[in-house]
């Protein structure tokens, strides 16, 4: 085990075929700086117990394994909850926003840049500047501000200045666009902070290495709890890196499945779905190789979930690779099957989960049905406060209210 994450991936920043960096050479620079950086702070003891503390004193980990007695009566087969939905700011996003900027101080740096869709990456790394006295600069679409206004406030709040981009579609893959041209100008005062286990090397590495504790928990919580390993993991795949975190403890497990939950939207039928592995075809984006859901020139197709977190054309090269390999089943669940999953949480357990969560939910619900003397552990990647205004407004309270 110990040696797939040695390996993986190797020197260039491959993981199998996918992944690598295909940025500019002045962006390539400041890339093997960060890197060689990492390497090198990663295996510091002084960074790893300063992880730690605040893992424990600020974020609040570990987070519980939970449960869902009620839910799993309901589906069959026995559900469990990681509960990332109580890690400080309500998802996540926080481990590896806080070991980024952790990073950022090691580095001398003063500022973090980033881009935000919803704004969730962007206030967990508003957090993080606040934390470590870091400017922090976010770069958002002026659709996704009118649509995600509490994020907006929230980041306000806590400090960050928020960029509003004006030209083409104004979502996220502009935002990526204005976010790296700012970091571009600044490169030796700034560090660019990616938002999943996405973009060129060492992001991905990185990402997932922060994400880690969370598959470290939970195998160790679950253990503790049934005296066994789980039979099956479930996570949603946006970007892919509360899967990763969660499947990193188990990929040397042959007795656990892994499966990973990819939005379905409305349906393959209309095109409207970011189900990148599952009806995409390796390409490149954001400066690294992956699946990708593309048009015939190559470029990324427009992509569409109920759940904004989930809504990239791309997906991890980490992902990439253990789709090929079988190593991981990516499934889906549809915009209808996860706000059936929303209700039934809250219903059920009493616990509100983001609409991303909800992906992995409505699975585990599946997969209880069809396999129901197994146990299923989910990864519930966040709450869905922030969810709830939406939902509300275009569905109602659900069905069976
Ligand atoms: C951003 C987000 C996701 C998707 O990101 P991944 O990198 O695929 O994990 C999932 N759940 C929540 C709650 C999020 O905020």
């Amino acid at each position: 085990m110990s040696d797939y994450f040695k390996n993986t991936p190797d020197g260039n920043g491959m993981f199998g075929e996918y992944g690598g960096s295909f940025i500019p050479p002045e962006l390539q620079k400041e890339m093997d700086q960060i890197t060689d950086a990492y390497y090198a702070i990663s295996k510091s003891h002084q960074f790893i117990s300063e992880l730690r503390s605040i893992r424990k004193h600020f974020q609040g980990r570990p987070t519980p394994v939970y449960f869902a007695r009620n839910l799993s009566e309901e589906c069959g087969g026995r559900i469990y909850l990681k509960r990332e939905d109580l890690n400080h700011t309500g998802a996540h996003k926080l481990n590896h926003c806080m070991g980024e900027a952790l990073l950022a101080k090691y580095l001398g740096k003063k500022k973090l840049i980033a881009e935000t869709g919803a704004g969730q990456h962007g206030v967990a790394l508003a957090t993080a500047a606040a934390y470590f006295r870091l400017d922090c600069e976010i770069h958002m679409g002026e659709v996704d501000i009118a649509k995600e206004h509490p994020n907006v406030v929230r980041m306000k709040i806590l400090g960050a200045k928020v960029v509003p981009v004006t030209h083409g579609l104004k979502t996220l893959k502009e935002a990526v666009d204005s976010a790296f041209e700012a970091y571009l100008k600044d490169p030796v005062n700034a560090i660019y902070c990616i938002g999943s286990v996405v973009g060129p090397h060492p992001f991905p590495m990185m990402v997932r290495d922060f994400q880690r504790v969370v598959g470290v928990e939970a195998r160790e919580q679950f253990f503790e709890m049934t005296g066994e390993m789980p039979d099956n993991v479930v996570a949603c795949v946006g970007g892919g890196s509360n899967a990763m975190g969660i499947f990193s403890a188990f990929l040397d497990e042959p007795s656990t499945s892994l499966y990973g939950v990819e939005p379905l939207g409305r349906g393959d039928q209309t095109g409207d779905h970011a189900a990148t592995l599952t009806y995409g075809r390796p390409g490149l984006l954001h400066g690294f190789k992956c699946y990708l859901l593309q048009d015939e020139q190559g470029g990324p197709s427009p992509v569409y979930s109920i759940a904004s977190g989930l809504d990239y054309p791309g997906v991890g090269p980490e992902h990439s690779m253990l789709f090929d390999k079988k190593k991981v089943h990516y499934k889906t669940a549809s915009d209808k099957e996860c706000l059936d999953a929303f209700f039934k949480l809250s219903r059920k357990e009493g616990i509100i989960p983001a609409l991303e969560s909800a992906h992995a939910v409505a699975y585990a619900m599946e997969l209880a049905n069809a396999k129901p003397r197994q146990s299923i552990l989910v990864n519930l990647s966040g709450r869905g406060d922030k969810d709830i205004d939406f939902v509300v407004e275009n569905f109602g309270y659900g069905e069976d209210s």
